[in-house]
């Protein structure tokens, strides 16, 4: 029986995650124990170096590894349940309903075989009850909403029509009709020029104060992280080395390799 979540509740909590893959013939640990909350329209970063374990951390909030060569271990908890216990089926429906994901490629989550009008669309008509005619308005309107220029006339392009930043607006678009009650972005501005990076983290912030959306931001970059953090945990060879509130790491950082990343900061 689940637990009724509380409103004081986190949205996510990871106790003691750690994720395993096989690697010739035995297990090889390659997150180990790291335990966080998300609470209520919080943003938290996961920061650290290429390779330390974020995406694996993310994929295995999902449940998105290959089951035959990946073991997690731990407990993930949302909205009172453990996803890591949970049979496929309704892990699909988290996916569906209650988490949604950016990835640094967008090209990864939009079908290329359906326009972008008709995946919003889509979308919100598995939400909400409206007719057609009301869902493509609020696609327009989510569309605008996102920045997308000429958002009218852009409903009927495939996704292949899109930049990688308008991709990756397009996806926000998608979390903003879902309204997930967390949003998973790893490193969504990374492969995006500088001048478009910012203003995907200023629509993202957007969406966190206007919807209260929680969000769990992936990145190697310290900067980012300042920009749009209130918490960061510091991940450096699938350890949690550090965690705390965005401002006492900057300023009292302790572990040897946050005081490394901050030192990359211009
Ligand atoms: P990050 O996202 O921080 O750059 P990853 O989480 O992608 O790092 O990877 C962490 C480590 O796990 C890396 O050493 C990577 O090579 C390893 N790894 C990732 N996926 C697999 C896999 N499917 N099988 C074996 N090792 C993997
Ligand atoms: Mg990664």
């Amino acid at each position: 029986m689940p637990i009724a979540p509380r409103a004081t509740d986190p949205v996510l909590s990871v106790e003691k995650l750690r994720t395993s893959f096989m690697v010739d013939g035995s297990w090889k640990p390659v997150v180990r124990d790291i335990s966080f909350t998300v609470a209520p329209g919080e943003t938290v970063a996961i920061v650290g170096e290429s390779g330390s374990g974020k995406s694996v951390t993310s994929l295995s909030i999902m449940r998105l590894l290959q089951p035959d060569t990946s073991r997690i271990e731990g407990k993930v908890m949302l909205g009172g349940r453990n996803l890591l216990a949970l049979p496929e089926h309704e892990m699909r429906k988290v996916r569906g309903n209650d988490v949604a994901m950016i990835f640094q490629e967008p090209m990864t989550s939009l079908n290329p075989l359906f326009t972008i009008g008709d995946q919003i669309s889509e979308a919100l008509l598995c939400h909400a009850p409206m007719s057609k005619g009301e869902a493509k308005a609020e696609t327009i309107r989510i569309l605008e909403k996102v920045r997308i220029p000429s958002a009218a006339s852009r409903f009927d392009e495939y996704p292949h029509r899109f930049s990688g930043g308008m991709r990756q607006r397009v996806m926000i678009a998608m979390a903003l009709a879902t309204k997930p009650k967390l949003l998973i972005a790893d490193e969504p501005t990374t492969a995006l020029d500088v001048t478009i990076q910012g203003q995907i983290l200023d629509l993202i912030k957007t969406l966190q104060e206007e919807e209260g959306t929680s969000v769990l931001f992936i990145t190697h970059d310290m900067g980012v992280v300042a920009e749009i953090a209130d918490r960061t945990v510091v991940m450096y060879q699938g350890e949690q080395v550090e965690t705390g509130a965005t401002t006492d790491i900057f300023h009292r950082g302790q572990h040897p390799y946050t005081r490394a990343l901050l030192s990359a900061v211009p």
